[in-house]
Parts: structure tokens; C-alpha cells; sequence
């Protein structure tokens, strides 16, 4: 009942970003970010329609992996990546949307199953520059990328951002519109990107307003997170 309503005020939440910004609400996916939170959760929000899911934990979204696998869902992998974790990402998951340096798309490649259809990936900006977070500099970008497009098991998606937190919206919107403007460029050179994954609870509006193409949704659709475990903390 709670994830029904919650999604149908993120819906409403997008439905008028998208036409404040004449965009067509159905271009902007949801995933929702299901971190912190039990299986029987991620229950009630695929029985609420909700089909998408972004985990930034492994062992704890393994866990969920194996509970759910009844179900048709599709896995985003969207926490920091340590190189000892990839071999279980590669297998379990269908997104990785962090990454974030060369070694882990090289291995990540590797171990995807060849059985398996490429992984799809999207490349972690740091767009605000800032020293704590994950995320390659804007500079590193097109190399990674054209490296990521000769991985015969990736999938070259898009870019995928956090800017740092601030309440002042036109600070919000310069840097939505610079991963915007960076996103545009990747899909001037790239037939397989059509990913601009930005926005969260607290600022999905604005995201979308500057052209995002997936919100990534916790607080919203579940609620408030009890465990202090926020956006880019490692396992
Ligand atoms: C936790 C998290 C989110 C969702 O944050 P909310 O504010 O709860 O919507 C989105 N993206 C990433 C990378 C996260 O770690």
C-alpha cells in the first residue's frame, strides 16, 4: 500500500518535470535503489510494478538476488567497485552503472559469462570534482569510454552521476546540465548510449528538467533509510 502510493507520487513527481521540460514522461525510467531493505520489500514494489532494481552492496544484494530469483527483475550494480568483487557483479548482475577506471571494465569483461548477453555499463562521472567521491574526471572520459566499446561482453550505455549535495537549485542545474551536455557526446559517437542516469529523491525534478534518462530512487519509493549507509560508501 505505502510503495503504491510512494511510486504514484514519484510518478506524478516526473510525470510534471518532464512536461515542465516538454519531454515525454515514458523516456525516463525508474530504478529503484533497494539498498538497506529486505526482500519482501522488493516484493511489494514489483507487485506495486516497479521492475527495476539498484543495489550498492554485494553480499547484501546477493542475498536478495537468491531470494527474488522466482522473479523477473532486472539488477543494477550501482555501489563502489573493489576488484575482488567484479567475478560475482559480472555474473549476477545486468547494469553496472559505477564504473569507474579501466582495470575494473577489463575485468568485469572477463568474467562476464559468454553465455550471458553483454553486461550493460555506464561510466561514473565525477562531476562536481570532488576528492572523496567515486567517478572518473570529465578529462578521462572519452578514453575510458572507447576502451569500454572494443569489450566484447559490455555494453557501452551511458553516464551515470551523483553531484555533490546542495540545496541551490541553480547549482543543481549546472551540473545536471554539464553531465548532459557530456552525455550528448558519448551518443554523438556511440549507437549503444541512450543512458543518462541522474536524479535521486531529493532532486529527480531538476534531473529530468536537464534531460535525464533513469532516476534512481530510494527515500521516495521505500521510505527512510534506518542504516546510515548513503551514496558512495564502500561494502
Ligand atoms: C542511495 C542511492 C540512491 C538513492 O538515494 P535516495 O536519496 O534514497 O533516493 C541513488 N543513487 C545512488 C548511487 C545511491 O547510492
Amino acid at each position: 500500500m505505502t510503495i503504491t502510493k510512494n511510486l504514484s507520487s514519484v510518478t506524478n513527481r516526473i510525470e510534471n518535470a518532464a512536461l515542465q521540460a516538454n519531454r515525454i514522461p515514458t523516456d525516463i525510467d525508474i530504478l529503484a535503489v533497494s539498498k538497506a531493505w529486505p526482500a519482501e520489500k522488493l516484493r511489494a514494489a514489483i507487485d506495486a510494478g516497479l521492475t527495476r532494481f539498484g543495489e550498492n552492496y554485494l553480499q547484501e544484494a546477493l542475498q536478495k538476488i537468491e531470494q527474488l530469483q522466482d522473479l523477473k527483475i532486472e539488477w543494477h550494480f550501482i555501489g563502489p567497485i573493489q576488484s575482488n568483487k567484479t567475478k560475482d557483479i559480472a555474473i549476477h548482475f545486468d547494469w553496472v552503472q559505477s564504473i569507474d577506471r579501466l582495470k575494473i571494465a577489463q575485468r568485469l569483461n572477463k568474467q562476464r559469462p559468454a553465455s550471458q548477453s553483454p553486461l550493460n555499463v555506464c561510466i561514473q562521472i565525477n562531476i562536481d570534482n570532488e576528492t572523496t567521491k567515486s567517478g572518473v574526471q570529465v578529462s578521462e572520459l572519452f578514453s575510458l569510454a572507447r576502451v569500454i566499446n572494443s569489450l566484447e561482453q559490455l555494453k557501452l550505455r551511458g553516464i551515470m552521476v551523483i553531484p555533490s549535495k546542495t540545496d541551490d537549485l541553480e547549482q543543481q542545474h549546472l551540473a545536471f546540465h554539464r553531465a548532459h551536455n557530456l552525455y550528448q557526446q558519448l551518443a554523438d559517437q556511440y549507437a549503444t548510449v541512450d543512458t543518462l542516469s541522474m536524479g535521486m529523491s531529493s532532486d529527480m525534478s531538476v534531473a529530468i528538467v536537464e534531460g535525464s534518462t533513469m532516476v534512481r530512487i530510494g527515500s521516495a519509493l521505500f521510505g527512510q533509510r534506518t542504516t546510515p549507509r548513503g551514496a558512495g560508501q564502500v561494502n
